[in-house]
């Protein structure tokens, strides 16, 4: 029993066997047999945005998974792949073996220092969003993106007087 689907992660990679990387980073997450790949789009060669110049191209797709692992195991899940795959993180935004980004994890919103759910900078990107509306309903799509982080400002005191509490991290960042 793996869950139910709704569940959507980003692939991509721009050195090496990309394809490679790809398709073998779909067969491991099945691997322990507590994730289910449901789809997979087409893979795509896209241009690098930001990052040092002269970085070569990009494949990406996109993927719906059915698990019951929670967002944080599922997040721990793609960075042991993406290390598999010799990951290195020395410049941001600097070329990978293999990238897994945690795109949408069914109606949930986070909002934590390491994870950050829908992904925040995925509809800007027409390299996820394309792929996406690939394998995803259109009525879907746009609950997806009506989710919205509930950002309280910092210390706000709660109803009834209780402590002040601190609420929302980005702005720390
Ligand atoms: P990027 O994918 O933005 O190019 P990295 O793959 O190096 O950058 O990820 C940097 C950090 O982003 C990771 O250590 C991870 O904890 C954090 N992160 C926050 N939200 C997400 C998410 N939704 N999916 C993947 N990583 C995330
Ligand atoms: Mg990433």
């Amino acid at each position: 029993m793996v869950g139910v689907g709704g569940i959507f992660i980003a692939l991509g990679s721009n050195l090496g066997d990309r394809a490679g990387h790809i398709r073998s980073a779909l067969r491991e997450l099945e691997e322990a047999g507590d994730v289910r790949v449901l789809r997979c789009s087409s893979l795509r060669e896209t241009e690098p945005t930001g990052g040092p110049p002269g970085q070569p191209m990009y494949l990406n797709a996109v993927a719906e998974l059915q698990t019951e692992l929670s967002p944080a195991d599922l997040l721990a899940r793609l960075g042991e792949i993406e290390q598999r795959h010799g990951r290195e993180r020395t410049v941001r935004n600097g070329p990978r073996t293999l990238d897994l980004d945690l795109l949408l994890y069914r109606d949930q919103v986070i909002d934590e220092p390491e994870l950050t759910v829908p992904h925040p900078r995925m509809w800007q990107r027409r390299f996820v969003t394309e792929p996406l509306a690939e394998i995803c309903d259109a009525q879907r799509l746009a609950a997806a993106r009506a989710l919205r982080p509930m950002v309280l400002p910092r210390s706000q005191p709660l109803p009834g007087g209780g402590p002040a509490r601190s609420v929302g991290n980005r702005n720390s960042e």
